[in-house]
């Protein structure tokens, strides 16, 4: 009989179950799918040899999120840092970079290269003190009150009309935009800001790394050491109630919030499962997956370098796309992510051959197959990228959402992304991993600090379960 059953192996599900299992617990993960990992898993998708993540790619937080830090994610899988972190296309061949180098990014800005730097040094000299605040729920005293106050002023501007006010061009301004738009939604916006900020801090600190291997290495390193201490991971067993659960004294869910409203049952106070049945969600995403005979033919130099590809032209024209997929339609000339690991990680397609991640925004549910839309935008800024293309594959917005439950209408981040849906999450609480059920834990992304691969909500949610109701502390998680 498990002490504690966790419902779920995405990377919040298997951080809680590490965290437990370390305790001395006997711990039970059950996962739906065949295979583990959720948001990291990484499969041959089109042709064997081809490795492509499906969902996450980039991990700038595997190295700054306290969990991953405790667990030394670094001393057990090898994260490859690229030469240049991300970039943005503009036209006439024109493009910004994001180095790790502060000081480099804003020497090659041109006349905003100082406002960049006015913009984001602060931030990366008191960067430990903006992930600690950022990684918890927002409602609580900030662990460093001065970091926070130095965000939260860049992203009440960033996150404004008056995020141009500092800058006379266009790179800068495309370079920040093209992070901030991460986070679906309209721009500019404070959540998006908020998110940007950090991000692009990131990189010039840690940088942002792919993991070799991809994303499932991720996944698999937390697996190994879940298993060294005891602990069991069951697939292809979807839990459907409390009731198949029963001996475990603690159940965490990485679920979303109306599936734990399905599952949980009247075991939740009515009003409480209410909230979570209105949980908002926000816009969707639809991938686009490639094989390529050779490197993306970028117009831009450097941008063959970068990790990431933040592809939508200006400022402006990223916000353009982003409003019109809030005001429910796709767009023209979608902002589209892009990650380009092989160049770095090697063994993910075989020698003179390459595989390509992208992403753009749709609305939530769609059911429309963007890659056209994505191909053009790449083409406009890499001529003669049709041609590189071996073959494809779509997985809109709709197959995201089947492909994992917790993606309602396809929504990967798990819960709309405003300055709302930051702080109720799934419920406005200064504990909101615990629900009303005592022993029952909430430990998705659709809890704090939400989405992205950073093991924090099941951080958070292993921490309360093992103080509530095992009257034990957060274990030692290193190697
Ligand atoms: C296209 C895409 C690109 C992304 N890119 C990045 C990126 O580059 N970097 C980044 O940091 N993040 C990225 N993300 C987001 C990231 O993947 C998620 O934020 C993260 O995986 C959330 O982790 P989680 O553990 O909360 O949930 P998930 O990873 O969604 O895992 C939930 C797991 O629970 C299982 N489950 C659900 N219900 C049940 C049930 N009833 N019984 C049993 N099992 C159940 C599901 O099958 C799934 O395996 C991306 C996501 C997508 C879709």
């Amino acid at each position: 009989m498990p002490d504690a059953a966790v419902v779920g192996s995405g990377p919040n599900g298997l951080a809680a179950a590490v965290i437990m299992a370390r305790a001395g617990l006997k711990v039970h993960v059950y996962e739906a799918a065949a295979q583990i990992g959720g948001g990291t898993r990484t499969t041959e998708l089109i042709e064997d040899g081809h490795w492509h993540d499906i969902c996450s790619a980039v991990h700038p937080m595997a190295l700054a999120s306290p969990f991953f830090k405790a667990f030394e994610l670094p001393r057990r899988i090898e994260l490859a840092l690229p030469k240049i972190q991300f970039a943005s296309p503009l036209d006439r061949g024109r493009a910004a970079l994001a180095y790790r180098s502060l000081d480099r990014t804003a020497d090659e800005l041109g006349r905003d290269g100082r406002a960049y730097r006015r913009l984001l040094a602060p931030l990366v000299r008191r960067l430990d003190g903006i992930v600690e605040t950022t990684s918890d729920q927002l409602l609580r005293m900030p662990a460093d009150p001065l970091a926070a106050a130095i965000l939260g002023l860049r992203t009440l501007e960033q996150g404004s009309p008056l995020w141009n006010l500092r800058f006379r061009g266009d790179l800068a301004p495309a370079l920040i935009s093209g992070v901030a738009a991460h986070a679906v939604g309209r721009l500019p916006s404070v959540a998006a800001a908020g998110a940007g900020l950090l991000l692009n801090s990131l990189a010039h600190v840690g940088g942002w790394p792919v993991p070799v291997g991809g994303s499932a290495a991720i996944a698999t390193a937390m697996a190994n050491d879940i298993e060294a201490h005891g602990g069991v991971i069951e697939t292809g067993f979807k839990v459907s109630s409390l009731a198949e659960l029963e001996a475990a004294k603690a159940v965490l869910l990485d679920v979303a919030p109306p599936a734990l409203a399905r599952i949980a049952g009247n075991r939740l106070p009515s009003s409480y499962r209410r909230s979570l049945e209105s949980f908002r969600f926000g816009n969707a995403a639809c991938k686009v997956d490639f094989i390529l005979s050779g490197p993306v033919p970028w117009a831009g130099a450097g941008i063959t370098d970068a990790g990431t590809v933040h592809v939508g032209g200006t400022r402006t024209e990223i916000a353009q796309a982003e409003h019109e997929v809030s005001q429910g339609r796709h767009p023209e000339r979608p902002y589209v992510l892009v990650s380009q690991p092989s160049p770095i990680d090697a063994g993910r397609a075989p020698q003179g051959r390459h595989i390509l991640w992208s992403y753009c925004h749709v609305p939530a549910g769609s059911t429309v197959d963007m890659g056209e839309a994505v191909i053009r935008q790449l083409e406009r800024f890499a001529p003669g990228f049709r041609d590189v293309i071996i073959r494809y594959k779509v997985t809109t917005a709709a197959g995201l959402a089947a492909y994992n439950e917790n993606y309602v209408g396809g929504d990967f981040s798990a819960g709309l992304l405003d300055a709302r849906g930051l702080l109720q999450r799934p419920v406005v609480s200064p504990v909101p991993w615990r629900t009303p059920a005592r022993g029952v834990y909430l430990c998705s992304s659709s809890t704090p600090p939400g989405p992205g691969v950073t093991g924090m909500p099941g951080f958070h949610a292993a921490k309360y379960a093992l103080k509530d109701i095992f009257n034990l502390g957060v274990p030692r998680l290193g190697v």
